[in-house]
């Protein structure tokens, strides 16, 4: 039995260098049959990986970056960090701890009540977007920076409209009710929202077309993340897709260049913001149980990382925390090469799970972001390091 398994790896391997990774990701693991190969990163190029030092001079900062990575456990990090040669850049944060993603009805959270507990502070059922679980609407931290006057910002490689980014902008019973969702958004003042999403605003039941309102409210529309990240001021939103933006690599550049023009706009306001940024789609490719996507949506989530720890560095007032709502797919890694990449992951699960997940934090404040905490703690502590009720 155990020495099959090394000759079915180097077959694998073989066969994929002859494939070419964008061909087998699309079709070699879809077949069951394939499971060993669909569990199977089989190691890619690397980038480099910056050291930033943490600013010391602030008790209290004046911008927060939330980054989630959707369904990122401790096994999506590390097989990102095993991919890309042992190193990531969430190697910078110094202060670690570990959030409880239980819902109010669910030992196993869903990505409504676990963006709705990063968001408001509340645990809630699973499926609700921004209300309690007597569905009553609960003011998000969004809405608090917005109001006292930070600029806000929301980042995601899925539908802007989906569970996370939805749990900072609107107040649904079910997170099914995209189109609900969309409007939410022109009652609000955001800056610049990046995400995909265009038909929950243009392809309307109602026969709205937000886009247009948008205009008129004085966005810029675009669709393009080139035109994107040409935008140098005023308010954006940023439709990159017609529901979730495609998953890595077909996606391309997109999550790194949004986070950086999202920062570019969110810095030139005067009192501070606050950005959250989303890795959505890790957990789209741990449901599917797909080792290489999953590799690869974790290190593009990381590079946005790199971006915003750049800022943060250099800024010396922000506050980052990286963090997931909950793990996606029971991963755990039975093998890995820092040499070549290589990782080889098990799963327990087609869906979530319950087990807690890690919490990254950098810059003034990061030391309250240490130990076990609830998920409603994230949401608690950021409000009160912004000074907002
Ligand atoms: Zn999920």
């Amino acid at each position: 039995m155990k020495s099959k398994i090394p000759c079915q790896l180097l077959f694998s391997v073989l066969l994929l260098s002859c494939i070419g990774l964008s061909s087998y990701a699309q079709e070699e693991y879809k077949d069951s049959k394939n499971k060993d190969l669909k569990e199977l990163y089989p190691g890619g190029s690397f980038y480099e990986v910056q050291h930033y030092s943490q600013p010391k001079t602030k008790n209290h900062p004046r911008n927060i970056i939330l980054m989630i990575g959707d369904g990122m456990g401790l096994a999506q990090v590390y097989s990102g960090m095993t991919a890309n040669g042992g190193h990531l850049f969430l190697e910078n944060f110094k202060n670690i701890g570990f959030s409880k993603t239980y819902s109010s009805n669910n030992y196993i959270t869903d990505s409504a009540a676990g963006g709705t507990a990063l968001s408001c502070g509340v645990k809630t059922y699973n499926g609700a977007i921004g209300v309690d679980p007597d569905k009553k609407p609960v003011t998000n931290i969004r809405e608090m920076a917005e109001k006292e006057g930070f600029k806000t910002g929301l980042v995601s490689t899925s539908a802007i409209t989906h569970a996370t980014p939805a749990s900072f902008i609107a107040h649904v019973d079910s997170r099914g009710s995209y189109e609900d969702i969309a409007l939410e958004f022109l009652k609000t003042n955001i800056d610049v929202f990046i995400g995909g999403g265009i038909k929950n605003f243009e392809e309307r039941k109602d026969g709205k077309n937000l886009s247009k309102e948008l205009k008129e409210k004085g966005y810029q529309v675009l669709y393009n993340i080139g035109d994107i990240q040409n935008v140098k001021s005023g308010k954006l939103a940023g439709l990159t897709a017609p529901e979730h933006n495609n998953g890595m690599p077909e996606r391309g550049e997109m999550l790194v260049p949004a986070t950086q023009t999202a920062l570019n706009l969110l810095s030139q306001g005067k009192k501070g913001f606050f950005l959250m940024v989303e890795g959505s789609e890790i957990d789209f490719l741990a449901h599917k149980n797909e080792t290489p996507g999953v590799v690869l949506e974790m290190l593009d989530f990381d590079r946005a990382i790199g971006i915003a720890l750049a800022f943060a560095a250099s800024n010396g007032e922000t506050l980052i925390i990286v963090t997931a709502d909950h793990e996606t797919g029971g991963m755990t890694l039975n093998g890995g090469d820092y040499k070549t990449g290589k990782v080889i992951a098990k799963y327990t699960s087609g869906g979530h799970t319950g087990i807690a997940v890690p919490v990254f934090a950098f810059g003034p404040g990061s030391d309250q972001f240490t130990g076990f905490m609830e998920n409603t703690d994230i949401a608690k502590k950021m409000m009160k390091l912004l000074g907002l009720k």
